[in-house]
């Protein structure tokens, strides 16, 4: 068997191995989950995790998501202005090749992923001759659009939904049969220290919040901390592991990161007003000696929001808040526009 199964209350949380099954969207439990459910007039939801608009790389034999060596976070795609495509680390921007074999089972299994919500609609709707409706998450996020919404389900009565996202709370007009995660990886390809936490939080709040019997989740990593023991619903176990990864690789609540984030129409004007910025900061913390400091220039996960341009500057030390004391004193900072984040808890 390609899966396991938790309980929690009664409900069923089932956990599938997608590295043993032949289609990479569809296990064969969520096969006969979804012919199951459809004969019983049962309503089934489908979570597309596409949170974020970019392909993700994957090893589809054994799992492994590229990491950035020296900071530890998943390394994500990039795409300046001129089109041209690089893969690198949000946090360090070490730039990478697109891996041909994976660093981990050297196999020829590595894959470049976009997931669509339109294609998965399409293929449940060709395959079990149902209705499907796709929801953007995003697009329901406040009451009237939430209302408006549960109007829609109720008159069209679709018995399967597609959704970029889960909401944050459940609907309860609504009664739901299965929620499915169709590949809960998607969140372990976000370039950020706190994918895990968002990961597991995220799972854990659907198993006990959704008054739903069954769930699927499809994974190509079975044994990642967060969604193993969202999982099991441990969020001891949780939480002394995702410690453990913060403490080793120094992130908060270990260290202190800063994160100064500068956004401009003109892309030149970016890259100039930040480059100054970071000089000006490594002159400052090699006159004060502050040793271990460590300062990178890199491009968001988002590099281009609302037609600006934006650009971080990331600041990791045991004592961030002195170093920008200093910072404060000696440069004009605040009038350049810049956006400081003293205590950032994510990078993105
Ligand atoms: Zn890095
Ligand atoms: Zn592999």
């Amino acid at each position: 068997m390609n899966y396991e199964q938790f309980k929690y209350q009664d409900k069923s949380i089932f956990l599938v191995d997608m590295t043993k099954e032949l289609n990479y969207h569809f296990s064969e439990l969520v096969k006969s989950g979804i012919t199951k459910q459809l004969n019983q007039k049962k309503n089934i939801w489908i979570i597309v995790n596409k949170k974020w608009y970019a392909p993700w790389i994957i090893c589809t034999k054994c799992g492994h998501i590229p990491h950035c060596e020296r900071c530890s976070v998943p390394i994500s795609f990039h795409q300046q202005t001129s089109w041209e495509l690089m893969w690198l680390c949000h946090i360090c921007k070490m730039q990478y090749n697109f891996p041909t074999v994976c660093e981990k089972c050297w196999e020829n299994t590595v894959k470049t992923y976009w997931l669509w919500t339109q294609q998965i609609a399409q293929r449940i709707e060709e395959e079990y001759n149902t209705k499907t409706l796709i929801v953007d998450s995003d697009h329901a996020n406040s009451p009237t659009k939430i209302s408006k919404l549960i109007d829609q389900l109720l008159t069209t009565k679709p018995e399967v939904v597609v959704w970029t996202s889960l909401l944050c709370q459940p609907i309860k007009q609504y009664p739901l049969d299965m929620i499915i995660f169709l590949n809960a990886d998607l969140w372990l390809n976000i370039p950020d220290f706190n994918v895990w936490e968002k990961n597991f939080h995220l799972l854990y709040e659907c198993f006990s919040k959704y008054d739903c019997k069954n769930f699927i989740v499809q994974t190509f990593n079975p044994e990642q901390h967060s969604i193993r023991n969202a999982c099991r619903m441990d969020a001891k176990r949780f939480r002394e592991e995702e410690n453990k990864f913060r403490n080793l690789n120094k992130y908060p609540p270990f260290t202190d990161l800063c994160v100064i984030l500068y956004k401009n129409e003109i892309e030149e004007k970016v890259f100039n007003k930040v480059d100054q910025l970071y000089k000006d900061l490594l002159y400052l913390a090699q006159k004060y000696q502050m040793q271990d400091l460590e300062i990178y220039s890199t491009p968001p996960l988002i590099y281009k929001m609302f037609w600006k341009y934006r650009y971080n500057i990331i600041i990791k030390w045991s004592n961030v808040r002195n170093f920008m004391d200093v910072v404060y004193t000696k440069l004009d900072i605040n009038a350049k526009w810049f956006k400081i984040n003293r205590d950032a808890d994510s990078i993105v």
